[in-house]
């Protein structure tokens, strides 16, 4: 039977790392909010290409959720995701408290300057602070080689990426592809949360996103057409408010007018109180 190591505190994980280091493993790493799904489970599968000791995290970080927000709601079953980990080949799953990972007199955040200011950014407006707050304190207490991470969270992957750039962390970052429901809904934790009725409404998501690739590969240039066609599409289901829809640059997330290249179409729809996020690459 595969063992898998639980760790609570940072300076159990810190030294384990080392440990690890020091037998010349190579550590990658999944940092997860935990109520883990096949998604999550893709990115170990493919971390586990990339190194031997698989290191999983899972921590519902507080300072990437703004007032409202479902911090206290958010879906947890540990002993489940325990299980998933090691049956996946994890070496080590860390899962510390608030208390541990911000102590009382917690002060130092992470914040970047332009690619917050785009897509969930704009009505989440804490929410990349806290998250390239975590992942950097993640990786000084883990010290992977490499971490793997979801293209479902686009801007976050880009988010990491540049800010392991800036402060020139020794970490290869790997952004895995999105992991779908058969009938294409994008997995997620929060999917959890909706209704049978909900869960049909949730699916025009993906189906806005076919139907703007069906639409740019059939020669359409215009953002703002496909734009509007996946808003109509969405608004024609109950209990769906649109965050966002937007045709961006997948490097820098500007808006895009015309379409001549690759391009990022991404949204972010409320399906009752459920906040949902997905995204497409469109190829002209
Ligand atoms: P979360 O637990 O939601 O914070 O996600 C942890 C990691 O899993 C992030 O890198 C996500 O992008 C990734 N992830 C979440 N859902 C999916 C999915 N459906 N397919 C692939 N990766 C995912």
């Amino acid at each position: 039977m595969r063992v898998i190591e639980i760790i609570h505190t940072i300076a159990k994980m810190q030294s384990y790392a080392e440990k690890s280091r020091g037998k010349g493993n190579t550590i990658v790493f999944v940092p997860t909010m935990g109520y883990l799904h096949a998604g999550h489970l893709s990115l170990m599968k493919e971390g586990l290409k990339h190194g031997d000791d698989l290191v999983v995290s899972i921590f519902v970080n507080p300072t990437q959720f703004g007032p409202g927000e479902d911090l206290d709601t958010y879906p947890r079953d540990l002993e489940k995701d325990i299980e998933l980990v090691r049956k996946e080949g994890a070496k080590a799953l860390f899962t510390p408290d608030a208390k541990e990972i911000y102590g009382s007199r917690y002060q130092t955040y992470v914040a970047l300057d332009k690619l917050p200011d785009h897509l969930c950014g704009l009505s989440r407006p804490i929410h990349f602070k806290g998250v390239a707050t975590v992942v950097t304190k993640l990786f000084n207490i883990v010290k992977p080689h490499v971490a793997v991470l979801g293209q479902k969270d686009y801007q976050q992957l880009l988010v990491i990426g540049r800010t392991v750039e800036d402060l020139n962390f020794d970490i290869k970052i790997i952004g895995a592809p999105i992991i779908r429901e058969s009938d294409g809904l994008a997995m997620s934790s929060r999917n959890s949360y909706l209704t049978p009725r909900q869960r049909i409404c949730a699916l025009s998501l993906y189906e806005s996103l076919q139907n703007a690739r069906r639409l740019v590969e059939s020669g359409e240039k215009d953002a703002a057409k496909i734009i509007a066609a996946a808003s109509d599409l969405i608004k024609s289901h109950p209990e769906t408010t649109i965050d966002y829809i937007a045709v961006c640059n997948p490097e820098t997330l500007d808006d895009v007018k015309t379409i001549e290249g690759p391009v990022l179409m991404a949204l972010a729809v409320k399906v009752g109180t459920t906040r949902l996020i997905d995204n497409m690459i469109l190829k002209p």
